[in-house]
């Protein structure tokens, strides 16, 4: 009997401490991400049927444009992207903003892949104030061998400037092969060296500026950048899911390591594959050098004080 009494007791010691251990873990998480780096694109912008995604494989399940904006919203819904900075051709973003305009912020691309022109300054100020558009970006101008210095951009910047429109250039690198397409015979890889844009930060001193992919691989000069000028901002996107994990992982932590982790933001630069939103945020999510804190400023925290969102 004293051995029944013995195991009795055991068994009420081991539950207890699984019960004390348990109540010790932290809770996971309830993430509130902000997205700031989405395109509103539509179903056949890759093609008859939808490439699978060159990272996961996966193939995406929509085939309308419809199907498009639905899939892509119920991604966002289930990983708690509560806001999302979702850049298009007006008619596109409109889409978006009409199913879910609580959650979408709407952004004005340029060159968008329909290739259709800059609206005038005073069309562009109307669709501002119309909210058609809270940012300007993604500019992808690399692609078209033209810089943020280029004279033709410079009215809406100072519009940018003068009421707090944040810009949000593409810097870094394009898909491999992209200066052979037809779309892109003028991309060159020196043009996305955000250094480029110093003398439009010199011109501009009260611009909100997004820097695109971290700048990468042009780490050096994005440290510089973010050292010199405490205004800029850079989003994290599409390295954070098509890099290989170390290689996003060392230069993220390189930046955080240099002090700049409240000026990173969350980004997933989703285009035609809507589950790049999921593998973008797990690589967030793992990192190990990343604090809880820091996971959320990058989540949230500074996306909301860079957009002025609460
Ligand atoms: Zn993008």
């Amino acid at each position: 009997m004293p051995h029944l009494y013995l195991r009795i007791a055991l068994l009420v010691c081991l539950s207890a401490a699984r019960l004390g251990w348990a109540q010790q873990q932290p809770a996971p998480p309830v993430r509130r991400i902000i997205d700031v780096h989405l395109h509103a694109r539509a179903a056949a912008d890759y093609g008859p049927t939808p490439p699978p995604n060159p990272v996961s494989g996966r193939v995406p399940a929509y085939r309308t444009d419809a199907e498009v904006v639905a899939v892509t919203l119920a991604e966002l819904k289930r990983h708690h992207v509560v806001r999302a900075v979702t850049s298009g051709s007006q008619p596109r973003v409109a889409a978006y903003l009409a199913a879910d305009p609580a959650r979408i912020i709407g952004a004005l691309d340029y060159p968008d892949n329909q290739h259709a022109p800059l609206p005038d300054t005073a069309t562009f100020r109307r669709l501002f104030a119309e909210g058609q558009f809270r940012v300007f970006g993604e500019l992808g101008l690399q692609y078209e061998g033209k810089t943020l210095t280029d004279p033709a951009l410079e009215p809406y910047l100072a519009i940018c400037e003068r009421r707090g429109i944040p810009v949000a250039l593409h810097t870094g690198l394009g898909f491999p092969g992209i200066a052979y397409n037809d779309c892109c015979r003028n991309f060159r890889t020196r043009l996305g060296n955000p250094q480029l844009v110093e003398e439009v930060l010199i011109r501009h001193p009260r611009l909100k500026l997004q820097l695109m992919h971290m700048g990468y691989p042009y780490l050096a000069e994005t440290k510089a950048l973010l050292y010199i000028y405490p205004q800029l901002y850079a989003d994290i996107s599409v390295t954070n899911w098509i890099l290989p994990r170390a290689e996003f992982y060392s230069y993220l932590q390189a930046l955080v390591t240099a002090g700049y982790g409240q000026r990173l933001l969350y980004g997933s630069d989703q285009m035609a594959w809507p589950d790049a939103i999921g593998l973008s945020i797990e690589s967030v999510e793992k990192a190990p050098f990343l604090s809880e804190k820091q996971k959320q400023d990058i989540f949230y925290n500074n996306a909301a004080t860079f957009y002025g969102l609460r």
